[in-house]
């Protein structure tokens, strides 16, 4: 990407601040989280248990692709 490109996308993406209390990002403009802002701790719980299921699926669905990728590399060395 080129440098003036990285400038722009930087000046045009709002500006965010990580929450204290559930550490998910939200827009400066607003005065509380709208994740959690109007949650009770055992809400919050469950947006945490939520979120942190999602990443591990998103973790697993990484690990596919790089050994379908590895897999895919090692056919082309293969055949070639
Ligand atoms: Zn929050």
């Amino acid at each position: 990407m080129a440098l003036g490109m990285s400038i722009s996308w930087c000046a045009m993406r709002k500006k965010q601040r990580r929450c204290d209390r559930c550490c998910l990002y939200y827009s400066e403009d607003l005065k509380q989280c709208h994740h959690c802002g109007r949650l009770d701790d055992d809400q919050l719980e469950v947006l945490l248990k939520g979120h942190n299921m999602g990443l591990s699926n998103s973790v697993t669905l990484g690990r596919c692709f790089i050994v379908i990728g590895l897999a895919v590399g090692g056919l082309l060395l293969f055949v070639l």
